[in-house]
Order: structure tokens, then C-alpha cells, then sequence
């Protein structure tokens, strides 16, 4: 079984590759910029855009227009049309937002295709920069299929795309796991086993709910204010690998100890209809959690079932099956009508879940 896994690792480059990075970021910005601007008006003017004449039209363009787009690997200012394309279509079946334009300081990333760059033990080469530093050697042995090189924190990060050759170990568990995530524990299993994330990362979030609000009293643009604001940056990237972290332990745990684990489907549109909660499960990341999960399976020969997005598993009685609509989001405990039940609303969730997958 083929299977395509990403390790990312950290970068150590020196000020010049630092530079081509920078110029690198900039040009796939600006190509999707250009891009999104052109699909608006053509679209208004009653045409039919689509990444790929999107491409045709700014390689026309490129030599004369945008000549210091060659100062970097053809993939920066090639790629964002294919992204572009793929969040249109995302868009219009209606899995994500109207795409945005990309702005500098958020948006610092540009795709590499594999004929672009090359890894040699601990260092990543690219054309027209030599050999950049890298932090760890390829967790992955098998075909390297791309990189994505990004900024977060001020700190450089190739993300190694690699395709390997999997036979999953037959599995002699038969066991199912009904999985909800949620706002107080970050999973409960349907064998009433609750998974919290870490204390410490709760701690750690204190800390930089606290830094942001001192942000917000600093002057704007004075040095203190950068200042502050790299500290944040730096803790939110702590509390990201640390969420990571838990995530990995979850995910492996249940692969170890499950063949199928039925979890939600949480989708964005859904969501955005309550904030709160939408934000509780963004911080708690369930989409790596599903990424994980799916290619953890994958990889164990295990099977992961995704509930049906209008599937009720919060609102219905594990018990008995009748449906209670009234249940709110402060409700923690499932009070049946019908049958009388009373039970954690999670665990209620999760026994609902699993029972999906009989
Ligand atoms: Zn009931």
C-alpha cells in the first residue's frame, strides 16, 4: 500500500538562503494575489477562470512584467494557480471559505516539487541558494515527493513530503472505538476513558492570553510592541507542538489498541454558527487529529469511519435512541425524556459513535 507521509523539520539558514526565503514567500504571495484578482474579474466580466488559465496568462506575462520572479525556484509563483484552483473547488462544493488574499507575515510559505531540491543527510538543497541546514535527517525512507518551506516564530521549516511502500501488520484487534472530541477533554472514548490535553498546555495558554492583552496596550509600531510580539509568537509555537504532542500519543494509542474508530465529522461551514466551540475544537486541532488518525489506520491496516456530518451523536440516547433535541452546548450530562438515562454528554456521544460502525 502506497502511503504519503510529512515530516517537518527545522531549518537552520544563513542570511543570504534566509533572504532567498523571503523573496521565495513573496512571489508565491504575490502570484496567488494576482491570481484571486484576475479569477474576480474575470468571473464579474462573465468568464470562466480556472488555475490553469490563470497560470497560462502570468507565464505570458512573466518575463516582461515580473522578471524577478526567476530569481527563484520556478515553483514559487507556479504553484499557488494549482492551490488556486483546489480552494476554488473546495469553495464551490462548499468544505471552505471564499479564498482570501495572502497577506506578508501570515502567509510565509512556497512549494518545492522534488525536481527542485534534494536532500543530502542533514542538509536540503535548492537551486540558485546551495545547501541549506537541517535539524534532523528524514524520519521517511522512499520517494520524496515535495517540500513546503514556511516561517513560523521566525524560525525557517521545510515540510518533506515522502511516498513509502506500506504492508500493514494484520491486525488481531477486533475492537471498535467510538471517539468524540471535545471542549473539556480533548477525547472520550466509548469505553469511558476521557484523554485531557496537557496541563501544562493549558498554563502555557494563560500565559499567552496574558501576553496579548499586554500587546494590546503597547504603543503601535514601538519597539516594545515587537518586542512582545515575538515573545507571542514563540509561545503560540510551543503550545502548537506541544498540542501536537498530545495528539500523536492519542492518535497512536488508539491505533494500537483499536481496528476502527468511528470519530465526527466536524466541517468549517457548520461550525462557524458557534464560535465558541468552533474555536475550543480549532485549539484542540481536529483536523491533524483526523489527518493523524486516517493515516495511523492506514498504516495499522485499521479503518476509521467519519460520521455522517448530520449524524446526532450529541443528541441522541445511547441507551435507547430517542432523539433530544433540546440539549445545549453548557449541558455537560444527556438527560433522556424517554428512557431516563443520565449520562455524560461526551460519553454519550462516543457510545453513539461507535455503534455506527456495527
Ligand atoms: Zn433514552
Amino acid at each position: 500500500m502506497e502511503i504519503i507521509l510529512t515530516h517537518k523539520i527545522k531549518l537552520d539558514p544563513d542570511r543570504a538562503q534566509t533572504e532567498y526565503f523571503c523573496k521565495a514567500c513573496g512571489i508565491a504571495r504575490f502570484a496567488w494575489n494576482w491570481g484571486l484578482s484576475e479569477w474576480k474579474k474575470q468571473y464579474e466580466a462573465g468568464l470562466k477562470p480556472s488555475g490553469l488559465s490563470l497560470k497560462k496568462e502570468f507565464n505570458a506575462l512573466k518575463e516582461k512584467e515580473f522578471p524577478w520572479t526567476y530569481e527563484v525556484t520556478k515553483y514559487a509563483c507556479q504553484q499557488p494557480f494549482i492551490y488556486l484552483q483546489k480552494a476554488f473547488v473546495n469553495f464551490f462544493n462548499g468544505t471552505a471559505q471564499y479564498p482570501q488574499f495572502k497577506k506578508k507575515g501570515v502567509h510565509d510559505s512556497f512549494y518545492v516539487g522534488n525536481d527542485h531540491f534534494d536532500i543530502d543527510g542533514r542538509k536540503i538543497g535548492f537551486p540558485k541558494l546551495g545547501r541549506v541546514k537541517m535539524r534532523e535527517y528524514l524520519r521517511f525512507a522512499g520517494e520524496i515527493i515535495s517540500a513546503t518551506v514556511s516561517r513560523t516564530a521566525g524560525m525557517r521549516f521545510a515540510s518533506v513530503s515522502v511516498r513509502i511502500n506500506h504492508t500493514p501488520a494484520v491486525s488481531e484487534s477486533r475492537a471498535v472505538a467510538g471517539v468524540d472530541l471535545g471542549v473539556k477533554n480533548l477525547a472520550t472514548v466509548s469505553t469511558g476513558e476521557t484523554v485531557g490535553g496537557p496541563k501544562a498546555y493549558r498554563k502555557l495558554q494563560k500565559k499567552l492570553a496574558e501576553l496579548q492583552r499586554s500587546l494590546s496596550r503597547k504603543v503601535r509600531g514601538s519597539k516594545n510592541r515587537e518586542k512582545a510580539k515575538r515573545k507571542a509568537a514563540r509561545l503560540h509555537y510551543r503550545i502548537s507542538c506541544m498540542r501536537q504532542d498530545a495528539l500523536h500519543k492519542l492518535t497512536a494509542g488508539l491505533t494500537e489498541n483499536y481496528s476502527t474508530a468511528v470519530i465526527e465529522d466536524l466541517n468549517v461551514r457548520g461550525m462557524t454558527g458557534n464560535e465558541k466551540l468552533s474555536k475550543a475544537v480549532s485549539d484542540m486541532g481536529f483536523y491533524e487529529f483526523r489527518r493523524q488518525l486516517e493515516y495511523k489506520m492506514k498504516m495499522s491496516g485499521g479503518k476509521l469511519i467519519i460520521a455522517d456530518r448530520w449524524f446526532p451523536s450529541t443528541k441522541k440516547c445511547s441507551v435507547c435512541g430517542n432523539i433530544n433535541a433540546g440539549i445545549t452546548l453548557s449541558d455537560r450530562i444527556f438527560v433522556c425524556p424517554s428512557c431516563g438515562a443520565e449520562i455524560d454528554r461526551d460519553f454519550n456521544a462516543a457510545l453513539n459513535l461507535k455503534a455506527l460502525a456495527a
